[in-house]
């Protein structure tokens, strides 16, 4: 008999941990990898890196660990933010309360006695006060039902599921099918590596130079003297990390002038070029003039113009799929050993044993890689039978797209919380502030009821339809919805159309869920 289950042990179900020992509360967290870390822990291809910055993407609940922690560059590689977290799991002692290697399958809600019974793959079957979903919006990865992958003679991989023990691709043909953040990363560093790196592109992407570089101590020493106010303003900021924004219209200032910024922002690399102006991401015209700029960009790194042309994306508005960062993507397509094959224009028709055939050629090849994404935000929750009143499953509940309280709770589903949930800023900012922000809130709800001698806690449908419209009614004032992204689930066939994260800006949001709080949690019901 626990006091909660905690579900993933990436960020979130670290450091949902950490505060629930805090309570006193009886925690046990399962994990399917053999490590901590999550994303961290299975996104080892060859490049991965964050792409907001390290003196960011760290945690701050710890003055102690942000004051010790040593960032060695701008935008941290893999194995360092893996470190990282593996420090953190020893420093506050957490392995303890982790089960590794074990997937949880089932959640059920028993009505009568206010609890879940959750059962795994190793047939532990656990009771818990709490169910806590720490399960990741990128963490249910995605290889494409391509006809014929189990013919393929060579070896294939998903960056989202590396081999721990890495990839020497040297004198080898690879096939790098996806052209998203993932691929992004990795293509530069596989083309130096491989005979020949074939590059299946079907959309092309806005990418914006990351600009690495070691961490400039200077900056470290000006960060950490103020970190309580930097981390302050972060929390308050839109995205959850502070950028230089602008209070203009992209169309109310000279193009030289313009064109000056967009230098300036590309020249400082990283995210935050979308917030040049105020209306980059709600005005079409505003957004032309910033994916133009990137279109030259393009034109005057990559030499061939009819190549260059290709790698120009065209048809959704520039800041609507997740802008990537890369060091050198555009420019390793100046390498006789690469080859871009447009599948838009010529799909994919199968894997053969010798490679990618499309409809036009087929590619022969050694290994392909798939950087084909994540069945973002709903993928590892609907991967579990979870059954709330009445035997209600989240497949049900969520049939017509994800319906949440705030992302953070279901109708339906009492003393159930989904951690950076559909419905919450989570994928549309820094998500470790966003965790932060969400596992404060939950402990704190979880106390409240203690005290109260509550023992159930659960949204209301109507206040989960009035959130479900207010985050749609925000999502389309934005160009957001023009893109056939993962944020509207349109990569995953079948996969309802919905803009799924809150868009309403991270600082907003956190003072919605604090009013919520100090209203007695207003929109949810309470039982005694
Ligand atoms: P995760 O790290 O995804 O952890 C979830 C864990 O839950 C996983 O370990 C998984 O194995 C486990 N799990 C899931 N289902 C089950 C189950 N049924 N039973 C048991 N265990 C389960 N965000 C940023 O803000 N900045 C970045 O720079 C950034 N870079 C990224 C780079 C990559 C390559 C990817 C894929 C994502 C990136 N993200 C970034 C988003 C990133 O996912 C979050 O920042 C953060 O790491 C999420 O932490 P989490 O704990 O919520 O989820
Ligand atoms: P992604 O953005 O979803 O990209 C997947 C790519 O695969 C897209 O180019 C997609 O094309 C292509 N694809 C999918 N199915 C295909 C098919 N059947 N045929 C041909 N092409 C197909 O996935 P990701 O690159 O792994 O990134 C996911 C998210 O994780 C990012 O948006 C970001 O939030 C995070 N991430 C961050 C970083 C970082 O820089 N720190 C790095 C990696 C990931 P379409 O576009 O046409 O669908």
């Amino acid at each position: 008999m626990l006091d909660a289950v905690v579900v993933g042990a990436g960020f979130a179900g670290l450091y949902m941990l950490h505060r629930l020992r805090g309570l006193g509360l009886s925690v046990r967290v399962f994990e399917t990898g053999k490590g901590v870390g999550g994303t961290w822990y299975w996104n080892r291809y060859p490049g991965a890196r964050c792409d907001v910055e390290s003196m960011d993407y760290s945690y701050s609940f710890s003055d102690e660990l942000q004051q010790e922690w040593r960032w060695t560059e701008r935008y941290s590689a893999q194995p360092e933010i893996l470190k990282y977290i593996n420090h953190v799991a020893d420093r506050f002692d957490l392995r303890r309360d982790i089960q590794f290697e074990t997937r949880v399958a089932s959640a059920v809600f028993d009505e009568a006695t206010h609890r879940w019974t959750i059962q795994t793959d190793r047939d532990d079957r656990v009771s818990a006060r709490f169910c806590i979903m720490a399960t990741g919006c990128l963490s249910d990865a995605q290889v494409p039902d391509f006809e014929g992958l189990a013919t393929f003679a060579g070896k294939w991989y998903h960056t989202g599921r590396w081999p721990h023990e890495g990839v020497d691709f040297t004198g080898r043909r690879v096939a790098v099918i996806g052209t998203g953040s993932s691929a992004i990363q990795s293509i530069p560093i596989i083309a130096k590596q491989a005979a020949h790196v074939f590059v299946f592109q079907r959309t092309p992407n806005y990418s914006m130079p990351a600009q690495n570089a070691p961490l400039d101590p200077g900056y470290e020493r000006e960060v950490k003297a103020n970190y309580a106010e930097f981390r302050r303003q972060a929390r308050e900021s839109r995205v959850g990390f502070v950028v230089d924004r602008s209070g203009d219209s992209a169309l109310a200032v000279p193009p030289d002038e313009r064109r000056r910024e967009y230098e300036k922002r590309w020249a400082r690399g990283g995210l935050g070029f979308s917030a040049a102006y105020t209306d980059i991401l709600t005005s079409q015209d505003a957004n032309d003039t910033a994916a133009e700029f990137f279109r030259a960009k393009i034109r005057s790194i990559v030499h061939d113009p009819a190549l260059a042309d290709r790698l120009c994306p065209t048809d959704y508005p520039l800041g609507t799929k997740r802008l990537c960062v890369d060091t050198g993507y555009y420019a390793t397509f100046n390498r006789d050993n690469v080859t871009l094959a447009d599948v838009r224009k010529a799909p994919i028709e199968a894997i053969t044993a010798r490679g990618v055939r499309t409809r036009e050629a087929e590619y022969a090849v050694d290994a392909i890689v798939f950087a084909t994404g994540f069945d973002a935000m709903t993928g590892a929750l609907l991967n579990i039978n979870i059954r709330g009143r009445a035997g209600l499953t989240l497949q049900d509940a969520w049939a017509a797209g994800p319906r949440t309280y705030l992302g953070i709770a279901v109708a339906g589903f009492p003393n159930l919380f989904t951690i950076t949930g559909p419905g919450s800023p989570s994928v549309l900012s820094n998500m470790i502030v966003s965790i932060e922000q969400h596992v404060d809130w939950i402990a704190d709800c979880l106390a409240s009821l203690r005290a109260n001698g509550h023992a159930a806690i659960e949204a209301t449908a109507e206040a989960q339809e009035a959130w479900v419209a207010h985050v749609n009614e925000v999502g389309h004032t934005t160009l957001y919805p023009r893109a056939k992204s993962w944020y509207m689930g349109a990569n995953i066939p079948g996969k309802p159309r919905i803009f799924m994260p809150y868009i309403g800006g991270v600082g907003v949001y956190r003072e919605k869920c604090d009013e919520v709080a100090a209203r007695g949690y207003e929109g949810f019901a309470l039982t005694a």
